[in-house]
C-alpha cells in the first residue's frame, strides 16, 4: 500500500529494490492523515461513501475503495502486502487460519474429477480436510513419500491438476526436492503447492524454487509467540484472484487485529528464524552425542540424508527438530514429563520451547503400520526449540534422558 498521497515524497517509499529485511518491516506500510508511525488497525466492519454515486461506483469497481471487511481491510492489505513481497509473489490473500488457506486454495482449484497427488507428511487437519470433505466432491488423492520422485512420477495422471507438500515434514524433517517436483508438475500441466510453515520465507523461497503456490499457518513462526490464528496464500495474480473469490463468498477472511499482530511478527522473522534455527542446530548436536538418544532429525546436521539437498534450497534449518530415545514408548514419556520448563504441547513456532510425543498426540490417529510406514515410532520425541538459553533447554531434556 502507498503512504497517504497527502504525505511528502520521502514518505512515498520505493522499495522496488528493497532487500528481505527492509521489506519485512517496510513493504505494505500504511499510513493515514494522522501521520501514525506503525501500522494503524481498522476495527470496522463496513466504510461510508461520500455520495450515492460513490457508492454506486465503489460496488461497481470502477472506483478502488473498501466496501466490507469480508472483502477488504486495509490491515489486512497491509500484512498482505508485506509477505508477498517476502515470498516474492504478486499477490497474497490472508485468511482466518491455516487450514482456511489450504480450504481455499482446494476450493479455488479443484473440481470434481480432478486428481490431487498429496505428501503423505502433511499436517493432520490437511489430511482430514482433504479425505473427509475434499473426496465428498469427488476429488481424488494419491499420498506418495515425499522424498520418492518415482513415487511423485507414478502418481500423476491425466487428470492431475495439483501436488501438495510441506518441506521440512513434521515430525520426521524429511526435506522434499522442491524444484525437482515444481518441474514434474509444470510437465504434467498441474500445478504446485508448497506448505512454507516450516520454513516461512526467512529460510526458503518456494515460489523461486518453481512452486506455483505457497500457503502458511502464520499461527505459526510468523505470529511465532503463539497468540493468533491465521493463515495466508502467496502466488501469481492468476491464481490468487479465484482463492480470494472462495475467501469473500465463503468467509474465513483475517480479522484486522490478527493482521496487525502478524505485521509485527513479520518484522522480527528474520532475527527469531535466525536465532530458533542456531538454537536448533546447537540441540541437535548435543542431542545426537547424547548415549541416551539413538537418532537425531535435523537437517542442519550432516548426518541428514537431505542435508545437502537442504542447503540447497533452504537458507537456514528451521526451529523444529525430532529425536528417538533409547527404547519405546515409556521412555519417551518419560524425557516428556520429566521436563519442567518446557510446554507439553503440540503447537510449534513459538519463542517458547515445545515437546511433543508425537506417536501418541499428532500421529495418534494413524495405525501402527501406517505410522511404521511414515518412520514414526514410540521412541520418538518432536521439539520445537524456542528462544530461550540454549543451556536450559539442555538442561532440561537432560532430567529425563538422564533417567532412561
Ligand atoms: C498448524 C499448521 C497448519 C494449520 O494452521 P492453523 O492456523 O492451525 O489452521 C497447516 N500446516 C502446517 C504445517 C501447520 O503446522
Amino acid at each position: 500500500m502507498a503512504d497517504h498521497p497527502e504525505w511528502p515524497e520521502r514518505y512515498q517509499s520505493d522499495l522496488s529494490d528493497a532487500g528481505f529485511d527492509t521489506l519485512a518491516v517496510r513493504a505494505g506500510q500504511l499510513r493515514t492523515p494522522e501521520g501514525e508511525h506503525s501500522e494503524a488497525i481498522f476495527p470496522t466492519s463496513s466504510y461510508v461513501f461520500s455520495s450515492a454515486a460513490e457508492a454506486a461506483a465503489t460496488f461497481g469497481g470502477e472506483r478502488r475503495g473498501n466496501v466490507y471487511s469480508r472483502y477488504t481491510n486495509p490491515t489486512v492489505r497491509a500484512f498482505e502486502e508485506r509477505l508477498a513481497a517476502l515470498e516474492g509473489g504478486e499477490l497474497c490473500a490472508a485468511t482466518a487460519s491455516g487450514m482456511a488457506a489450504i480450504y481455499a486454495v482446494c476450493v479455488a482449484h479443484l473440481e470434481a474429477g480432478d486428481h490431487l497427488v498429496c505428501s503423505r507428511a502433511v499436517f493432520g487437519s490437511t489430511n482430514v480436510l482433504l479425505e473427509k470433505y475434499l473426496r465428498k466432491f469427488n476429488v481424488d488423492i494419491t499420498y506418495v513419500n515425499p522424498l520418492d520422485m518415482d513415487a511423485w512420477k507414478g502418481a500423476v495422471r491425466e487428470n492431475t491438476r495439483m501436488l501438495f507438500l510441506e518441506s521440512p515434514s513434521n515430525p520426521l524433517i524429511e526435506v522434499a526436492d522442491i524444484r525437482a517436483i515444481a518441474a514434474l508438475s509444470r510437465d504434467a500441466g498441474a500445478m504446485l503447492v508448497v506448505d512454507n510453515c516450516f520454513c516461512t520465507p526467512a529460510a526458503q523461497k518456494p515460489l523461486a524454487l518453481g512452486a506455483d503456490l505457497v500457503v502458511h499457518a502464520a499461527t505459526k513462526y510468523i505470529d511465532g509467540q503463539g497468540r493468533c490464528l491465521g493463515g495466508a496464500v502467496v502466488g501469481s495474480a492468476e491464481l490468487i484472484d479465484p482463492v480470494i473469490g472462495v475467501l469473500r463468498s465463503a468467509g474465513p477472511t483475517r480479522s484486522p487485529f490478527n493482521a496487525w499482530v502478524f505485521l509485527k511478527g513479520l518484522e522480527t522473522l528474520s532475527l527469531r528464524m535466525k536465532a530458533h534455527s542456531e538454537n536448533a542446530q546447537l540441540l541437535a548436536e548435543w542431542l545426537e552425542a547424547h548415549p541416551k538418544v539413538t537418532k537425531v532429525n535435523y537437517c542442519g546436521l550432516p548426518t541428514h540424508p537431505q542435508y545437502e539437498l537442504a542447503r540447497s534450497q533452504q537458507s537456514l534449518s528451521g526451529g523444529v527438530l525430532s529425536f528417538e530415545v533409547a527404547g519405546g514408548r515409556e521412555e519417551a514419556w518419560k524425557v516428556v514429563d520429566a521436563t519442567r520448563m518446557i510446554s507439553i504441547t503440540a503447537n510449534l513456532g513459538d519463542t517458547k520451547t515445545t515437546i511433543t510425543h508425537p506417536g501418541t498426540t499428532t500421529h495418534g490417529r494413524l495405525t501402527d503400520e501406517q505410522r511404521a510406514e511414515a518412520g514414526i515410532s514410540q521412541a520418538l520425541v518432536r521439539i520445537s526449540v524456542g528462544l530461550e538459553d540454549i543451556e536450559d533447554i539442555k538442561k532440561d531434556l537432560a532430567r529425563g534422558l538422564d533417567l532412561l
